[in-house]
């Protein structure tokens, strides 16, 4: 078998991949405040690891790649990742996940190098709440945000973590932010990714209620063509509006059925699931040299690891990586 098929029959056709652990917000659901215990450059895989390795899931079937971290833009040479994945015919789509601090700048040569589509994290639009949920500036972001949209990158998606007492109240306002520039609003629930997520996880909110809120304020439709097929969010339109709003809702309603993806870290360990340790590690494998049938298999003996579900409800305390760690 030369495809990469998990035991449960879910064809992998997408790969999230960090390119950096590091970042220059903390998000406090996300790093913890003063973390310093990053990755060292020497593990880090190189443009040629990550070509080579990406290149042969390509040749199995992967279809989708999202660049993510850590915050990717802090990653020096991050135009010729993009640009060595954009020249592998089989790949459909580049999707980045950013805090868009950075993006201002790099909005243009990204998109020339290669990047379909833009998710931006944005909980609020409120400075004051902004600073102290991630210690960074808004303005900086909405610069970057304008920045993509200026360079033509469509669609932009807006990433935000609803939670309770912190910015459940600020829903309307982004969503209103979103229907006026054109954009995609994705609300994600908070999950108990490492001690910063189970802290947070007192926050939580069931985005079950908040589309009963929303419901009730706004025309919501189904959506026939989700502009994110190949993700795990469900979408409602606004009626009269290109606005899209998805809800991804790993605590309240899994979706571990449908998993397409796996996850590989800056530093070459494949990560089968966001809520469990199964992992392979491919930087040995890479700096070995090893030919191109070896690696295949290596992969197919990865994706068997991959577990039926997360246990982010029965098992909270499970998952020792925090997000940014594993690449979310
Ligand atoms: N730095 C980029 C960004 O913020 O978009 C990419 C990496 S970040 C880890 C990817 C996504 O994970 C962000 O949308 C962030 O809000 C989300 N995230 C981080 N920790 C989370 C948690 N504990 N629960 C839910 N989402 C989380
Ligand atoms: Fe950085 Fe993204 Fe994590 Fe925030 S969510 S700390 S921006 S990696």
């Amino acid at each position: 078998m030369t495809s990469l098929v998990d035991p449960f029959g879910r064809s992998i056709n997408y790969l999230r991949l960090s390119v950096t652990d590091r970042c220059d917000l903390r998000c406090f659901y996300c790093m913890p405040e003063g973390f310093n215990d990053f990755e060292v450059p020497e593990h880090w895989l190189t443009v040629g690891e990550i070509e080579r390795l990406v290149g042969v899931m390509a040749e199995m079937g992967l279809k989708h790649v999202r660049i993510t971290g850590g915050e990717p833009l802090v990653r020096r040479g991050i135009e010729d990742i993009v640009r060595s994945i954009d020249a592998l015919p089989q790949i459909r789509d580049i999707a980045l996940s950013t805090n868009a601090t950075r993006l201002a700048k790099m909005a243009e040569p990204l998109k020339a190098a290669g990047v379909d589509r833009i998710n931006v994290s944005l909980d609020t639009l409120d400075p004051e709440r902004f600073r102290r949920i991630t210690q960074g500036k808004l303005d900086k972001v909405l610069s970057g945000l304008m920045a993509a949209k200026a360079a033509g990158i469509a669609p932009i998606k807006i990433n935000m973590v609803v939670m309770k007492g912190i910015n459940e109240d600020d829903v309307e306002s982004v969503l209103e932010f979103c229907i006026e520039h054109g954009f995609v609003l994705r609300m994600i629930e908070t999950m108990p990714m490492g001690d910063t997520g189970r802290d947070a996880i007192d926050h939580y909110v069931s985005l079950q209620d908040i589309k009963k809120r929303l419901a009730e304020r706004y025309p919501l439709i189904p959506v026939i063509n989700p502009v994110d097929g190949a993700g795990p969010a469900r979408y409602l339109q606004v009626a009269g509006t290109e606005t899209q709003i998805g809800f991804i809702t790993p605590m309240s309603e899994h979706f571990c059925g449908t998993c397409n993806r796996v996850r590989l870290s800056v530093d070459g360990t494949m990560y089968m699931c966001l809520g469990q340790e199964h992992n392979f590690s491919f930087r040995p494998l890479l700096r070995k040299g090893i030919p191109d049938d070896e690696l295949k298999a290596a992969l197919i003996s990865a994706i068997g690891l991959k577990p039926e579900r997360h246990e982010f409800q029965d098992k909270p305390e499970k998952v020792i990586r925090f997000m940014s760690m594993t690449g979310g």
